[in-house]
C-alpha cells in the first residue's frame, strides 16, 4: 500500500484521510518546512491516493499500487497529474512554469477524479510567475488539487499564502530519522547521530552529508586550519578541485561545495561553543585536542566573524557566483583570521 515510503508524518496522514472522507479537502495547500523531510513525497503520496482507480470515500486514503493509475502516477505519466518544480540551472521558477500549471487546470480530468498539481521550490516564484500563479489560485476548478512544497515561505507573496492551507512539516522522529540513515547505508549510530545533528534532524539533509569523500575533505579542512603555516591559497584550490569532482554538472558541483561549506559551518560553531566553556559532543579524543587548540587561536567575536562570512559564501553559491571565486573569497578571510603564528 502506498504512503510506505512516507515516515513520521503519520499524523498529516491521518488528518488528511479524515478530511477526505468527511468530503472537505481543499481546493490549495502550502506545506513547510525544512528540507529534506519528505514534504514533496508526501505531497507525491497525497496525489497517487486520490488519483487511485480504487480511490473510494468508504475505504481509507491511500493509492492500491496495483491498479493502471497508480502505475501511471508512481511513473509520471498520469494525464491528470502534473509535477513541477524549480529547473535545476535555474535560479527561479521560469513564467513558463507557471503557465503550464494554469493550463493544467483548464482542461477536463481524464480519469473523472480531478486534475491534481505539485509546485515544489515554490518559495522561488518570482513576480511575474507568482502573478501567473495567483489567477490559477483565484479560480481553481472544482475537484482540482493544487500543492505547492516551499521550505522558506517568508519568501513567498502573502496573497498567495492567505489561497492555501498551510500545513507545517517538522523533522521526523529521532528513532525513524536514524532508521531511514541506516537503511540509506550509515551503519555506525554514532555517526548517524552527528549526522542528524548536523543536519538539524533531517534524515535527507544527513543522508547527503554520509557521502564519505566530505569527512576526507573535512579532516584536510581541520588539517589545514590547525598547521602553523596554513597555505589558503592552496586550500581554495583544493576545495575547488574537490567540488568540482562530484561531476561534469554545475548543480552537482555547487551542491558538494555547499554541503562542504556546511561542515565548516559547523566546526566553527564547535570552535565557539568550546570559547563558551560548552562539551563538543560526537567527536574522538584527537579532534576534540584539535579543535580546543584551534579555538584558542583567535577570539570567540572573531570565531563569529567567521560564521558571516561562511553565510556569505553559502548565499554566493545559491546565487550561483562562480565556485572557485567564492571558495576564494572564503579562504581570503580565513587567512585573515588565522595568520601565520
Ligand atoms: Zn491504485
Amino acid at each position: 500500500m502506498s504512503w510506505r515510503r512516507v515516515r513520521g508524518h503519520e499524523h498529516h496522514i491521518e488528518t488528511f484521510a479524515r478530511v477526505w472522507q468527511a468530503g472537505r479537502l481543499g481546493q490549495a495547500y502550502l506545506f513547510v518546512g525544512p528540507p529534506g523531510i519528505g514534504k514533496r513525497l508526501f505531497a507525491f503520496e497525497l496525489a497517487r491516493s486520490l488519483l487511485c482507480d480504487a480511490a473510494n470515500r468508504a475505504a481509507p486514503l491511500a493509492a492500491c499500487d496495483a491498479c493502471p493509475a497508480c502505475a501511471q502516477t508512481e511513473v509520471g505519466t498520469h494525464p491528470d497529474l502534473l509535477l513541477l518544480g524549480r529547473p535545476e540551472d535555474r535560479l527561479e521558477i521560469p513564467i513558463d512554469t507557471a503557465r503550464d500549471l494554469g493550463r493544467h487546470f483548464t482542461l477536463k480530468s481524464s480519469s473523472g477524479r480531478g486534475r491534481v498539481a505539485l509546485l515544489d521550490d515554490a518559495d522561488d516564484l518570482h513576480d511575474e510567475s507568482a502573478n501567473c500563479l495567483l489567477k490559477t489560485l483565484e479560480e481553481p476548478p472544482l475537484g482540482s488539487l493544487l500543492v505547492l512544497v516551499a521550505t522558506r515561505p517568508d519568501l513567498l507573496l502573502p496573497t498567495i499564502v492567505s489561497r492555501c492551507q498551510i500545513v507545517r512539516f517538522r523533522p521526523p522522529p529521532r528513532d525513524v530519522a536514524s532508521t531511514i540513515l541506516r537503511e540509506a547505508g550509515v551503519a555506525d549510530p554514532i555517526h548517524a547521530d552527528r549526522l542528524l545533528r548536523l543536519a538539524e534532524g533531517s534524515p535527507g539533509r544527513a543522508r547527503d552529508l554520509a557521502n564519505p569523500a566530505l569527512w576526507d575533505f573535512r579532516k584536510r579542512l581541520l588539517d589545514a586550519l590547525t598547521a602553523n603555516r596554513a597555505d589558503f591559497i592552496a586550500l581554495a584550490q583544493d576545495w575547488t578541485r574537490f567540488a568540482e569532482s562530484a561531476g561534469k554538472e554545475g548543480t552537482l558541483q555547487r551542491r558538494r561545495a555547499q554541503l562542504s561549506l556546511q561542515l565548516l559551518v559547523h566546526l566553527v560553531r564547535d570552535l565557539v561553543a568550546i570559547r563558551l566553556g560548552s562539551d563538543v559532543v560526537s567527536v574522538n579524543a584527537d579532534e576534540r585536542r584539535s579543535l580546543a587548540r584551534l579555538a584558542d587561536r583567535a577570539s570567540t567575536e572573531t570565531w563569529l566573524t567567521l560564521l558571516e562570512r561562511c553565510l556569505d559564501a553559502d548565499r554566493h553559491l545559491a546565487q550561483r557566483v562562480q565556485l572557485a571565486l567564492a571558495l576564494e573569497a572564503l579562504c581570503d578571510a580565513l587567512a585573515k583570521i588565522l595568520p601565520a603564528s
